[in-house]
């Protein structure tokens, strides 16, 4: 069962619209662009295996999780893939490099070739363990022990190689993720006490979804962007240009020529990824480019926000 769907991490949406909110020669707009990619990158790795590689199994008595994140002692931890069952857990690191993968058998040392060098890069099987282990120690806060935690490392990236040695204690803790099925197969026969029940694996899940917070961070702040330098209007839905003109009810792009009616949609999510979890007529009215408090009142109403204090004073919520 998939308990966590692989859906788009609001981080990586809050990248988007900073992106299309910078002007081409902004300052940091490299930077942006190049944690996005590397977050995008991520992502569609941990989606293919979700989406394609586990799918088999997704009918079975397994319960997948894409992306949990949980707070422990003073920090979050994060856990690309958790796949649990009766029988033990296992917590998946995946990568998405396109690098081979060199890992040292002495002093565990991982390295990758980046353009004809070997620099050493953290080891993804001892991050994988990190997690396992921060998750022992999670769950046994919140009185579940005794389950088995397995980890691996998945290389996502069907071009790049992982190359372990066959003397390597780790080496059963890394795979390719067209393996990834093989492996679990395997660590399922390695377990054959059933651990946990029905009720106890519901109550697991229970506690898993409802803990996991989601990375949350103000990206102005972290790239030193002021609110000013963050571009207004109303972004084309299909080529991203902004901004779009406005008459009579529709936004038209004049680059791609679409009409759309409901364009300031997600210019507003754009507001709430960068500005402000709450905005007001006149701060909406700003951002979009518009001038009638009316028509803001019209938008702000028609996309069912929540919404406190009344006539100038009302304030809209994400
Ligand atoms: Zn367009």
């Amino acid at each position: 069962m998939i308990a966590k769907p692989c859906v788009l991490p609001p981080s990586i949406a809050k990248y988007q619209a900073l992106i299309r909110r910078l002007s081409e020669n902004h300052l940091v707009k490299y930077d942006v662009v190049t944690e996005y990619n590397n977050r995008m990158t991520g992502f569609l790795g941990e989606e293919s295996v979700m989406n394609f590689h586990l799918e088999p199994i997704a009918d079975l008595n397994y319960r997948i999780y894409h992306d949990l994140r949980f707070y422990h002692g003073k920090y979050f931890f994060q856990i690309d893939i958790l796949i649990l069952c009766a029988y033990f857990a296992l917590v998946l690191e995946v990568k998405n490099w396109a690098r081979d993968w060199h890992f040292e058998k002495v002093l565990h040392q991982t390295t990758i070739d980046v353009n004809g060098k070997m620099e050493r890069t953290k080891n993804p099987i001892f991050q994988a363990r990190l997690q396992a282990f921060k998750l022992r120690e999670w769950l046994k806060l919140h009185n579940v022990q005794g389950i088995p935690i397995q980890y691996l490392f998945v290389n996502s990236n069907e071009k790049s190689n992982i190359i372990i040695g066959e003397d390597n204690k780790y080496k059963w803790n890394a795979c390719n993720s067209e393996y990834l099925l093989e492996r679990i197969d395997q660590i399922t026969n390695d377990y054959k006490i059933e651990l946990l029940d029905e009720k106890e694996l519901r109550k697991i899940n229970k506690l898993l979804l409802t803990s996991h917070t989601p990375e949350n961070f103000d990206l102005l702040e972290k790239y030193h962007v002021t609110r000013k330098e963050i571009l207004t209007g109303v972004h084309c839905p299909d080529c991203k240009h902004l901004p779009m003109t406005y008459n009579a009810g529709t936004w038209r792009c004049s680059k791609c020529r679409i009409q759309s009616k409901t364009a300031f949609n997600d210019t507003l999510h754009d507001y709430f990824h960068l500005i402000s979890p709450t905005i007001t007529n006149a701060e909406a009215r700003r951002f979009l480019q518009l001038n009638s408090p009316k028509m803001a009142h019209h938008y702000l109403n028609s996309i069912n926000l929540n919404s406190t204090g009344k006539f100038k004073f009302k304030i809209y919520h994400q």
